[in-house]
């Protein structure tokens, strides 16, 4: 063949510097791409091959990748297979730039680079990106193909001649320009090639590690040695999420977490992912031990297309309330430039999601009937997913209220229909409705709690920040019940009975009372009111109405401030008209029942963790003194 000269056909101006440019952060998948194409062209003639199509020795079939500063070069080679001189027009000239056009009219509305690569076809020619020359030589696997070599310095005029490719494959070979210097450095490609190919199918071949071979003596007789480059393969070809669940063992799982998230703790369990309709689908999930920062821990999730890897931006894909989870998804229906705006829109993206989020739920239901004690251990880190996944998702939540546990004080745990079984002789109120006890604090609201097991009452421990929302969700699902904190009010408020004390105070003594706690406490946020308790019940119990904490727990969670943020801690001190020091206030004198008010009102303000400081002292002074 005589040498060619063309013009690439694209009936606009230089697109490339375009490219260049509007690529700039992206620069580094120019690597990514060229080696996916020579991954497609090594399946290709593996596929001839066992189609029988091709029937030549295959050879071994390796990527190499090779850097030389040197000659500012960069190399991708493989044993696929090839392309005529034929192929290359119509593969490399023609059809990556049928969209030309279209692309010239739309790139100003993309919004990343992914965007264009993958709509355009335009991969190949990402290599333009870094390189001011590209040169592709190259023979095909077809009988009596000569070999052929294109070129092309990011103009749109393309050379084609003979190559001196003398085996079957192709080699891309990029001439860096000054600008790309960073990409002859061997660290780099390897970070890029770890980040991109580490699973990729085909081995691939990098040279990065110097090894000393002996080379001869010297004049003294000493042995001389050499450094050589030594080659090796970079990637696992067979990632475990390719392989069939029954062929693995736990330690397999595990041992692939520990190469994916070093210097990580175990995960706590695993699910295999793995459909083939109506979307293709495989992949490895775990549940990670949770941190307390977990906001660092996002991201971790890896989105591959055949292996090669696209992303850590998970998002659309995944349950939002499954971010936090760590592996592996792997979805040929995801084309490898994937962009954000692709993956909002696409029907098959919903469709894995909500299929990602039913394994999750059948796999901890499993979990759940199989070894109900192991993931009752391991509730504290997988409740938090639990309940979110509840709270965002309906579908979820009805598979979840099977194994949704709720923790007691003791720190037992029951499933939502268990708890109910177990509360309800004790805990329904005078009007049937069922009234759920619990604490955020268990050890600061101990004398609450105290109060609430002597009436025989549960309490249940809700103490993650989830829980304030979760706690809303409960009473909306679950059937005439509502939740209370155990300092929401006095506990006969709480679950009122039909047999609830009754008072025995007169209303001149319940006025006279009110006047003498108002005037001891002097402090308008604090609502004084006479109520008839149990006589073994606290003289004086300071408690915030059970709504308005929420409202004020929700909005510190909210962050900033609101309305309900803004407004002023109210408290109502309830003051048991039934109990025998209310009796002895009333009948002290004016000073002493000041005293002995303030006294009461600060024990209640101890028990509920709310006395410090100035007060806290002169509570301590007057307890002397009383004793
Ligand atoms: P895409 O890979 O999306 O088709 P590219 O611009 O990357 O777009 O490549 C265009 C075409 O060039 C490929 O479809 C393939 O036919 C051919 N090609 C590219 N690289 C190689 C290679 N290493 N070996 C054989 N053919 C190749």
């Amino acid at each position: 063949m005589t040498q060619e000269k063309g013009t690439i056909s694209i009936n606009t101006e230089n697109i490339f510097p375009i490219i260049k440019k509007f690529l700039y952060s992206d620069h580094e998948i120019f690597l990514r791409e060229l080696v996916s194409n020579a991954v497609d062209a090594t399946q290709k003639i593996k596929r001839l091959g066992s189609l029988g199509h091709y029937n030549q020795e295959l050879g071994e079939l390796k990527i190499r990748v090779a850097v030389d500063p040197d000659a500012k070069t960069i190399t991708i080679s493989d044993s696929g297979i090839g392309m005529t001189a034929e192929e290359i027009k119509k593969y490399i000239n023609q059809v990556a730039f049928s969209g030309a056009t279209e692309f010239m009219e739309k790139f100003k509305e993309a919004n990343d680079a992914n965007e264009i690569i993958g709509r355009f076809g335009l991969g190949f020619y990402s290599s333009f990106m870094v390189a001011e020359r590209v040169e592709i030589q190259t023979l095909s696997y077809q009988e009596g193909s000569t070999p052929a070599r294109w070129t092309c310095d990011g103009s749109t005029e393309f050379e084609i001649s003979d190559g001196t490719r003398t085996e079957r494959g192709t080699d891309v070979i990029l001439y860096i320009n000054e600008d790309s210097a960073e990409f002859l450095d061997k660290q780099r490609i390897q970070g890029i090639l770890d980040k991109y190919a580490k699973f990729l199918p085909v081995p691939v071949q990098f040279g990065t590690r110097s090894n000393s071979e002996p080379d001869g003596e010297d004049e003294n007789g000493k042995p001389k040695y050499k450094t050589v480059e030594v080659d090796n393969i970079i990637n696992n070809t067979n990632p475990i999420w390719t392989k069939a669940p029954n062929e693995l063992k736990d330690e397999d799982y595990l041992d692939f977490y520990r190469e994916l998230y070093p210097f990580q703790d175990d995960p706590l369990f695993w699910i295999h992912l793995n459909v083939d309709y109506p979307f293709n689908l495989t992949g490895v999930l775990y549940f990670p031990k949770l941190k307390n920062d977990f906001e660092v821990q996002k991201n971790k999730i890896k989105l591959f297309s055949r292996q090669v890897f696209i992303t850590d931006e998970v998002k659309d894909i995944v349950p939002e309330f499954l971010l936090l989870l760590h592996g592996v998804i792997d979805s040929p229906d995801i084309p490898l430039n994937v962009s954000r705006s692709f993956l909002q829109s696409d029907s098959n993206v919903k469709k894995i999601n909500s299929y990602i989020s039913r394994k999750v739920a059948e796999k901890l239901a499993e979990l759940f009937k199989k070894e109900r004690k192991s993931f009752e251990e391991k509730w504290s880190d997988i409740g938090m997913f639990v309940k979110y996944g509840a709270l965002s998702d309906e579908k979820f939540y009805e598979k979840a209220k099977e194994f949704i546990l709720l923790t007691n004080t003791n720190k037992e745990n029951y499933t939502l229909e268990e708890y109910q079984t177990k509360v309800k002789d004790f805990q329904t109120d005078k009007n049937g409705q069922l009234v759920y006890l619990y604490t955020a604090d268990a050890e600061y609201q101990h004398s609450y709690i105290a109060a609430a097991e002597k009436k025989n009452y549960d309490v249940l421990l809700m103490n993650s920040p989830i829980d304030t929302h979760f706690i809303h969700h409960l009473e909306m699902k679950l059937e005439k019940t509502s939740l209370k904190r155990v300092d929401a009010d006095v506990l006969d408020k709480l679950i009122e009975k039909e047999d609830a004390a009754t008072h025995k105070l007169t209303s001149e003594e319940t006025e006279k009372l009110k006047a003498i706690f108002d005037k001891a406490i002097s402090n308008p946020s604090m609502k004084v009111e006479v109520e008839s308790g149990a006589d073994d019940s606290f003289p004086v119990t300071i408690t915030m109405e059970e709504w308005m904490r929420r409202m004020k727990d929700m909005s510190k969670l909210g962050g900033g401030m609101n309305f309900y943020g803004a407004m002023p801690d109210n408290y109502k001190v309830s003051v048991n008209g039934n109990h025998k020091l209310i009796a002895k206030i009333l009948g002290a004198d004016e000073a002493q029942q000041t005293v002995l008010a303030k006294q009461a009102f600060d024990l209640a303000l101890l028990a509920q963790g709310m006395l410090k400081g100035a007060d806290l002292t002169a509570f301590v002074e007057r307890s002397v003194n009383v004793l």
